[in-house]
């Protein structure tokens, strides 16, 4: 018989080797037609007519949560790399919450590649080089006192990493189960799936379409939820995070006292449907939508329930 024909497969062998998961996906940036008019001026600089408001977070990760900053700490007699924190707190930085939302705004809006534009919506909302956004993101806070205690995780060898913006493209970190390596060679000190932080969100005079963005691009608009990745070591599995409202309030400031007034908003679809509604006729091949689906999509390993 010929050999070359006995496609049985034989035990001492080893199978085919598993498939590993691209660590990354990428989503197109729907900002290519030119046909877009830079958002209106009167946007950016004026002081009255918008929605001011405050927006509560309730964010829980989905897998262990890494945030360098570059001291190290000694668990066991070698060297860890710390996470974040706030005195003796983990908690997540402000700047790290505010990364994480504004590289996904990015790809969900014409949005200029540098963050100098000063003419779309995510420099509307997180600033631009020499202007202030109109959004103030705070750090997240662990829920539980006492402070859930860091663990320690280990890492295999760090690989070299590409850019993360290819012109017309974002990348971002596919979703999966984090394992720690028995043979890793870096210790690093995470926090459990599970732990839960508050962050407070406040933002000044908004048009309703921007603040239906804003909420989009926190993934915590019913039918449209997806995890977000944040920190460290994200192609490992580390930094799923879920992000849900946990309460929403509008504000008028009054002449006569009390001087603030404090109201419900519209339901976050309803002012998320006046931005998709805003951008739809810029965006005929409906890439947001697709983009937003990729997300949502993109979420599902991990097995959690999304809003
Ligand atoms: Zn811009």
């Amino acid at each position: 018989m010929d050999n070359r024909m006995d496609r049985r497969p034989r035990p001492d062998r080893p199978g085919p080797r598993p498939v590993v998961p691209a660590a990354h996906f990428n989503l197109q940036r729907p900002d290519l037609r030119p046909d877009r008019p830079p958002l209106r001026q009167d946007l950016f600089t004026s002081r009255v007519g918008g929605l001011d408001g405050q927006l509560e977070l309730r964010l829980v990760t989905v897998t262990p949560l890494h945030i360098g900053t570059g001291l190290t700490g000694l668990e066991g007699g070698r060297a860890i790399m710390l996470t974040a924190r706030c005195h003796e707190t983990p908690v997540i930085p402000g700047t790290a919450l505010k990364g994480a939302l504004r590289m996904v705004a990015e790809a969900l809006s014409r949005s200029c590649p540098d963050q100098r534009c000063r003419a779309c919506y995510p420099c509307l909302l997180f600033g631009s080089l020499g202007y202030r956004g109109k959004v103030t993101i705070h750090p997240g806070i662990p829920e539980a006192t006492p402070a859930p205690r860091p663990l320690g995780f280990m890492l295999p060898l760090r690989s070299s990493r590409g850019p993360s913006r290819v012109d017309d493209r974002v990348r971002f970190y596919n979703h999966r189960k984090a394992q720690p390596d028995p043979k890793g060679v870096e210790l690093v000190e995470t926090l459990a799936a599970g732990t839960v932080f508050r962050a407070q969100i406040h933002y000044l005079n908004l048009p309703p379409a921007a603040l239906g963005f804003l909420l989009l691009v926190t993934g915590a608009v019913p039918g449209f939820g997806f995890l977000h990745k944040i920190g460290g070591a994200k192609g490992m599995g580390l930094g799923s995070m879920k992000v849900e409202i946990a309460q929403h309030r509008l504000r008028t400031v009054l002449r006569k006292a009390p001087a603030i007034h404090e109201q419900d908003p519209p339901p976050a679809q309803e002012l998320a449907r006046q931005y998709l509604e805003a951008e739809k006729e810029h965006d005929p091949r409906g890439v947001l939508v697709a983009s937003l689906a990729t997300l949502r999509e993109k979420s599902l390993p991990l097995e959690v329930e999304l809003p």
